[in-house]
């Protein structure tokens, strides 16, 4: 059935790479199977950097693998450069996004390099990405992070951000993304961006936002993105996790929330929401020493609750 919007769970690699407990292999892999039968179609499920790095994702590949395995899932991992973009390629993964911070200053804290360098790094990417042939091409995703501000530099300009999406595009770059690492963003500066970053790149180059919860606007932006067109939306089971190389950033939207806001105005995701929330109870399980948020999960659903894809009057 057709939904009307995508939810990208990224739970397991947002969420997981912020919290001290390493999940274990089987327990991502009956989290994924379970959210997959629960409706979810597009996770992303791990980052390839070294495992010093983060060694909750080390064992990112054979957790693609799995994925994979299963009907109908979008299967997306992140990558810093073309060493990770290679093994993510290896791997069978769907889509690969790269994160390319639009504040210079945490780019260099992140991925260790200034913007010439993660333009150059975009050009080796799509330059390895075109020698594969078609069937083996995973969709390249370019994530604008920190577009909406960021805890280092503060503002960042809205026409940097919409430039550098019209350069990765022109590098070959399939899509852009833009992310709300830090949680700065309100839903005018997001229209202005989306708005923006479309009129130079082409409306089909964006089709999903990034957001996260830290200032409590995440459902807010999210709902502003949905009036723009926008048809993917990130967010984290239990709103579990954040960005770690973004001091004071915690927290994705709560897909569980998401899922409900969605579905309540009509608005199909293909998710069965009390299916979802025993998801979580089994994450919740796997991690009892982590917090999960959410709001719906905690007050249960509204008594008559319909999903959008309800036949019935
Ligand atoms: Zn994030």
């Amino acid at each position: 059935m057709a939904t009307d919007i995508l939810i990208s769970e990224v739970g397991l690699r947002d969420g997981l790479q912020s919290i001290d407990p390493v999940l274990p292999t089987e327990r991502k892999k009956a989290w994924i199977a379970a959210q997959h039968a629960a409706g979810t179609r597009e996770m992303e499920v791990g980052s390839f950097v070294p495992a010093k790095l983060i060694p909750q994702l080390a064992d990112t590949a054979e957790v693609v693998r799995y994925a994979t395995g299963l009907p109908g899932l979008c299967v997306a991992a992140l990558v810093p450069n073309l060493h990770g973009l290679r093994d993510a390629v290896a791997s069978g993964v769907h889509k690969i996004t790269l994160p390319f911070s639009m504040s210079e200053t945490h780019s260099i804290r992140n991925l260790r390099k200034t913007h010439a360098q993660v333009i150059e790094e975009i050009g080796r990417c799509v330059g390895y990405l075109d020698t594969l042939p078609g069937e083996r091409r995973p969709k390249f995703e370019v994530s604008l992070s920190t577009a909406f501000g960021c805890t280092l530099e503060g503002e960042v300009p809205e026409r940097r951000v919409i430039a550098y999406a019209e350069q990765v595009v022109e590098l070959g770059a399939d899509e852009v993304c833009l992310s709300d690492t830090t949680g700065y963003g309100n839903p005018a500066q997001l229209g202005r961006l989306v708005r923006g970053v479309r009129e130079a790149c082409g409306a089909d180059r964006l089709d999903g936002v990034h957001l996260h919860n830290t200032r409590g606007q995440g459902l807010a932006n999210a709902l502003a993105a949905v009036e723009l067109g926008i048809t993917t939306l990130d967010s984290s089971l239990g709103g579990i996790g954040g960005c770690p190389w973004a001091p004071g950033a915690s927290g994705n939207i709560v897909t569980e929330d998401l899922v409900f806001l969605l579905e309540s105005m009509g608005l199909s995701t293909g998710i069965d929401l009390e299916a979802l929330i025993e998801v979580r109870e089994r994450v919740q399980a796997a991690l009892p020493d982590v917090e999960l948020y959410g709001f719906v999960p905690a007050a249960g659903l509204p008594l008559g609750f319909r999903p959008a894809c309800d036949p019935s009057p």
